[in-house]
């Protein structure tokens, strides 16, 4: 086997590769699951509904549906929102694709806004420049855990008549003003992919204040079929459902949510452990020439999904994909998060051309995500800033 060999054909600063993000699993969580596979629910059964619950609880809103994806949430949300053919949506470009393809998914059209060169989340002073008598919605991301500044976006979309989707894929647990993320948008959707704070193998959920808009998120979840009398035709046969709408299965099954149960009761200790995580790479990378890092938001908590630096590639002597590679030769898992979404070929077929969001994409040509999970520990964090300060150093212009 060949041996790998880190940039100077030297020994790599880890041993072991260090995986940028990962699940945290316990004997607990492994238990609740094995209870649902010995019992009678495989799909919504009691914990989808205490899932739910405790998801509601943790960011105080009145509603949380549970669905099998981030973007299942986010097709939910853009479904019940109203959105169709014609609409136009503004979404930040610094994010997953998926928090745009959810706008193309009912044949609205995205339009990108750009973003803040300190935070990287949408620049709010650039939302109203972009709203034209089509557009309906915002889409804001609340990028590595760090909050949008809701109110803003608020007051703008009052004044607008427009829906606000935060999507919170990152950003459980966070706070702005201290108020839970999850409870100020008209809808916000959270993800439980392995990577995330917690999760469920698969799955996400919409939560909102407004008894409207979880009518109907529950029924796009499941066919757009209602059992709910109130509403149907047929009031009289007993075995009676009605198709009200055009929806999906999007049902989190109880296997799942019994995993996010019981995840979501150590999320508090998640995010202290991953903020300490990220308070130690902060005061052992702050004043580091070749290195600026992001900002979180005023009056914001952030619950710290995924570390991200910007690199000063005009101290050193070579390209970020050269930097990253010799990262990963340390055994460093780094990553880059993320390409702006129009970047993608998809994206550009649609006619999306560079340049429209100047500052997201400065911002993406030099930026890396070092590895943070509640796994990992103090010396791990010390081994990705000596692996840092080994490559600095090989590629310094000063050297
Ligand atoms: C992970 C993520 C999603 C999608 O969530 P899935 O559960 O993977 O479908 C959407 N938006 C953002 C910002 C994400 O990070």
């Amino acid at each position: 086997m060949e041996e790998k060999l880190a940039i100077n054909g030297g020994t790599p600063v880890r041993k072991e590769f260090l995986q940028y993000g990962r699940q945290y699993i316990d004997d607990e969580d492994i238990s609740k699951v094995v209870e649902v596979l010995k019992g009678d629910y495989l799909t919504t059964g009691p914990y989808v509904r205490e899932f739910e619950k405790a998801i509601a609880n943790k960011v105080g809103s009145k509603y949380a549906v549970a669905v099998t994806s981030g973007t299942s949430a986010l097709h939910c949300a853009t479904l019940a929102a109203g959105l169709e053919k014609g609409d136009e949506v503004l979404v930040t470009p610094m994010t997953f694709a998926a928090s745009a393809n959810c706008i193309l998914y009912v044949g609205a059209t995205p339009v990108f806004v750009d973003i803040e060169e300190n935070t990287g989340n949408i620049d709010v002073s650039k939302i109203e420049e972009k709203i034209t008598y089509k557009t309906k919605a915002i889409i804001a991301v609340s990028y590595r855990g760090n909050p949008v500044k809701i109110d803003k976006i608020m007051d703008i979309a009052k004044k607008h008549n427009l829906i606000v989707i935060e999507d919170a894929a990152h950003a459980i647990g966070a706070k702005y003003k201290d108020s839970y993320v999850g409870n100020n948008a008209n809808m916000t959707i959270f993800s439980f992919h392995p990577v995330k704070h917690i999760t469920t193998g698969e799955g996400g959920a919409i939560t909102t204040n407004d008894k409207e808009l979880y009518r109907k998120l529950i029924e796009v979840r499941s066919h757009g079929i209602t059992r709910n009398v109130d509403i149907m035709e047929n009031k009289d046969d007993p075995w009676y459902y009605e198709q009200i709408d055009l929806g999906y299965n999007y049902r989190m099954p109880d296997i799942n949510a019994a995993l996010g149960a019981s995840q979501i009761k150590k999320l508090d200790s998640f995010i202290e452990k991953r903020k300490e995580l990220a308070t130690l790479y902060s005061s052992m990378l702050k004043g580091n020439q070749y290195v600026t890092l992001l900002e979180d938001t005023e009056d914001g908590f952030n619950s710290e999904h995924i570390y991200v630096i910007k690199l000063n590639l005009e101290k050193l002597n070579c390209t970020r994909r050269e930097i990253f590679s010799a990262l990963i030769k340390e055994n460093i898992g780094v990553n880059v998060h993320y390409i702006p979404v129009y970047f993608h070929p998809y994206y550009r077929k649609l006619g999306y051309k560079r340049g429209i969001c100047p500052v997201c994409e400065e911002f993406y040509e030099r930026i890396i995500t070092l590895p943070l999970h509640v796994s990992m520990n103090r010396d791990d964090v010390i081994s990705v800033i000596k692996a840092l300060d080994k490559v600095f150093k090989y590629y310094s212009i000063e050297a």
